[in-house]
């Protein structure tokens, strides 16, 4: 039922013009979040990026925690949370990077991810790809690999996909 889950995904996507900021296009995923059926295929979707199936799932702060653990689960796997600064209490390791104005930090909770599991990586959407990239740091520093990173939207415009080197990234739609 692959195509059908994908149509279905796309009709729930909303964007929103000039969000937060005058030139941004924000993709809105509530809609899609809060539909049973949508949510189902999009976690259907996202959970089909690897062959091989992970170990555990990475979701990324914070919409990447809704469709992680929705994707953990229907694995049977576990969710990593790598979250913004200052929110976990014990931390293995952080890792800054640029945004357009200023930067921003991820940090990645200590003890949880085992040396040597291949991780899946979780996020909404794919823009610049410093967050991706970010989290694939974590998780390597971690001793980790990245299996892929599977998002629900990709902006090629903004080829956060470069960034991420040869991290297979598993776009579910592109805008
Ligand atoms: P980036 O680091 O530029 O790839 O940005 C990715 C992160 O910012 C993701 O966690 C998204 O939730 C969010 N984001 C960036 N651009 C957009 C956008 N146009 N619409 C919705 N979310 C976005």
């Amino acid at each position: 039922h692959g195509t059908a889950d994908l149509d279905l995904v796309a009709g729930l996507l909303r964007d929103v013009p000039d969000f937060p900021t005058p030139g941004i296009r924000f993709w809105d995923l509530s809609a899609m979040l809060a539909d049973g059926p949508g949510l189902a295929a999009t976690t259907r979707l996202l959970a089909a990026a690897t062959a091989e199936p992970p170990d555990v799932v990475v979701g990324i702060e914070a919409r990447g925690f809704l469709l992680g653990a929705a994707v953990a689960h229907s694995l049977g796997l576990g969710v990593v949370a790598v979250r913004k600064q200052g929110k976990l209490p014990v931390v293995a390791a952080s890792r800054s990077y640029d945004l357009e104005y200023g930067s921003a930090t991820l940090e990645l909770p200590a003890g949880v991810i085992r040396p040597g599991a291949r991780a899946l990586l979780v996020d909404d959407v794919l823009a610049t790809g410093g967050t991706a990239a970010a989290a694939c740091a974590l998780v390597e520093g971690a001793g980790a690999a990245v299996a892929a990173v599977s998002v629900v939207l990709e902006l090629p415009t903004l080829e956060g996909r470069a960034r991420l080197g040869e991290h297979p990234v598993h776009a579910l739609l592109t805008r």
